[in-house]
């Protein structure tokens, strides 16, 4: 499966006019919950609508089965958040549901928390959503910055609080190591 033409240079324009909205620079960070509220979204953790121990519960029957979902309710968005998650996996979460509302993909996916676990149904927009919520957490601006600071993905996912694995995804994906050692080597 691969991204429609142009998708990866719309999402780097997006991740920096948000900031820009946002009043932050282009190699900034974003807290993925304050931009989720400039979206007039808002984020709560499941544990506030069920037990906690169900989720746990449904983590030991199926990992990784429910991590993140919007709902609208009353006309408003709500981005329910699994809270068993690292901090790191809850921005990629909320920065995928986000990158969802940017994308104007409709709210198709099967949304239940307890009982069931569910898949969603249309594996093209799970990825664009992955894809573009990551370039939301770290820009190429942001990329470019650190790997002029010689931060490579394990300083990175540190200094910027997401997961080593979207940081490794991102810094390799965007080839900022190339374009910074290019330049100052
Ligand atoms: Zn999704």
């Amino acid at each position: 499966m691969s991204l429609p033409r142009g998708f990866k240079a719309h999402a780097e324009r997006e991740a920096v006019r948000l900031r820009k909205e946002m009043g932050l620079q282009s190699s900034a960070p974003v807290d993925v919950a304050q931009l989720a509220e400039h979206l007039q979204m808002k984020v709560v953790g499941a544990d506030k609508l069920v037990d906690i121990e169900r989720l746990h519960e449904l983590e030991r029957i199926q990992a990784f089965a429910f991590s993140a979902a919007t709902f609208e309710i009353a006309g408003r968005l709500f981005i329910v958040l699994n809270p068993v998650r690292s901090p790191g996996r809850l921005a990629s979460d909320v920065a995928h549901e986000v990158a969802h509302r940017l994308l104007d993909h409709q709210l198709s996916e099967v949304r239940e928390i307890e009982g069931i676990p569910f898949r969603t149904c249309k594996p093209d927009e799970e990825e664009q959503a992955t894809a573009f919520g990551g370039t939301l957490l770290l820009p190429r601006p942001l990329l470019t910055a650190a790997a002029y600071q010689g931060w490579g993905p394990d300083e990175i996912a540190k200094r910027y609080n997401v997961t080593t694995e979207m940081a490794r995804y991102r810094y390799n994906s965007t080839g900022v190591a190339r374009q910074v050692k290019a330049k100052t080597g």
